[in-house]
Parts: structure tokens; sequence; C-alpha cells
């Protein structure tokens, strides 16, 4: 992540903390004016993550207080459309829900970015209204997921997660980012498959700028072309859109 956080305190006694904050932003949520909070501390560690300083080395974040973006969104009422939560990963933290209450109660729209390993509280924050739009970030075919997380290879939690945001009506998207030795062709078509029925799959141009593996940085991405023709595949299997190009 290229975003630049700032000292304003800590939220103390939760187990959330917020490590990066957007006040306004139109590239987050499409068609949508929103702020952007970001979680510190993630389960996975994507060697290609664009935002390392929120999964290793959070103990030297200074964090965002809660009190501060509470009272941003309120003053924003009316301005704002909706509150993007990302990170790191949200759903780690088994407070996420007290937060996205106490941001609805304000009115706001909610889209959550998640790397869908945790179906349980996916589903129980559905349920309970507290998201309006939900997307899911998938790393690769879903056996060989190790190979994308380093750490996690659980394909029936994300496959759950991929259920339940199908079966919940809700808005959403999957996405992928098409980093070369992770995501080929065959993924990119396997994924494609796992989402059947979904409204968008997107798949996204890698950048080699800040990556959590210094070694990514010097890895050429697919050319446009070659993503296209994938795109072009994908999409005779699910709606299927190129960004970042
Ligand atoms: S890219 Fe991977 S490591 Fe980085 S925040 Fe997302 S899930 Fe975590």
């Amino acid at each position: 992540m290229e975003r630049k956080t700032s000292a304003i305190g800590r939220n103390k006694g939760s187990s959330v903390i917020f490590g990066g904050f957007l006040p306004a932003s139109m590239l987050d949520w499409e068609g949508k004016i929103s702020s952007v909070f970001f979680t510190a501390g993630c389960n996975f560690r994507c060697p290609y993550c664009h935002n390392p300083e929120l999964v290793v080395g959070i103990e030297s974040l200074i964090p965002f207080e809660w009190e501060d973006l509470y009272s941003h969104l309120k003053t924003r009422i009316g301005w704002l459309d909706g509150v993007v939560i990302g990170g790191g990963e949200p759903t780690i933290h088994s407070d996420l829900p007290f937060y996205l209450k106490e941001i609805k109660k304000l009115g706001y729209l909610i889209k959550l970015d998640t790397n869908g390993s945790n179906p349980l509280m996916l589903e129980e924050i559905i349920k309970e209204g507290l998201v309006d739009f939900v997307a899911i970030d998938l790393k690769t075919s879903f056996d060989h997921y190790r190979d994308a997380t380093q750490n996690f290879s659980s394909a029936e939690l994300i496959r759950k997660s991929v259920e339940i945001v199908l079966n919940s009506g809700i808005d959403h998207e999957f996405r992928t980012t098409a980093v070369p030795g992770i995501v080929d062709r065959q993924d990119v078509l396997n994924i494609a498959k796992e989402v059947k029925g979904a409204s968008s799959y997107v798949l996204q141009q890698f950048n080699p700028k800040v990556t959590l593996s210094k070694e990514l940085r010097s890895v050429e991405p697919y050319s446009e072309e070659t993503l296209r023709s994938w795109v072009e595949e994908a999409n005779e299997i699910v709606p299927t859109r190129l960004r970042g190009v």
C-alpha cells in the first residue's frame, strides 16, 4: 500500500487496530465516495501483498484512534456514501462486528474487503445486515492456496465463504491478482469455475512496486494482451473484467 498513515493514537482494549485511513476515496468502491479504514494484521503472508506494513511489524505502526475515525464519519453524513473496511484482514478480529454496527448506526453503507478465510464471521455479519458489499480476494486455484499465501491452505474455508456470498444475494466481487509464478491461465479458469453464478469476477494486474517479498519486486507482470485473453476465456464462465492495466 502506498498510502500514508498518521499518528492520532491507539484504540485501547480492542483487537482491531486501524493501521490506515483514507478520508475519501472514489477508487475503493465503484460508484461510491467512501472513507477507507485499514485494519492491521493478517493471517496470510501473500508475497505480493501491497500492504506489507499492515501484515508484518505492525507493532511499530502508529494507529488511528477509533474515536477520531468515528467523528470523521459523523461530520461527513450526507457527503460520504459509505465506508470500506479492508486490511490486513478485517475478519481475524473478533470485535469487527462492533465497529460495523457503530458505522451502520450512522447510516452508512459498508463494503468489506476480505481474504475469505473466516466464513463464520462473514455469515454472521451478512445475516445481521452489517455489510452491503463483499469483495473476496481469491489468490489462486484452491488446490494450491499455500503457494500464494505461504501459510494457509484451507480451501474449504475459502470455498465456504464464496458459497455464503453467492447464496446471500449481497452485492459482491471476487478478484484475483495475476502474479506470475502464483497465477496462470489455468488458475484463472479454475477460479472462474469456483465463482460461477457471481455477478463480477475481476482479474487485476500485478504491480511489483511495493510487495511483501522483495524477490517479487523484480518480477515482470504479464502483458496486457495475455491478461485480456484470459479475461475473454473466463468471461465464458462468469462475467469477468480486467483492472489495473
Ligand atoms: S494480500 Fe495477502 S497478506 Fe496482504 S493483506 Fe491481503 S491476504 Fe493479507
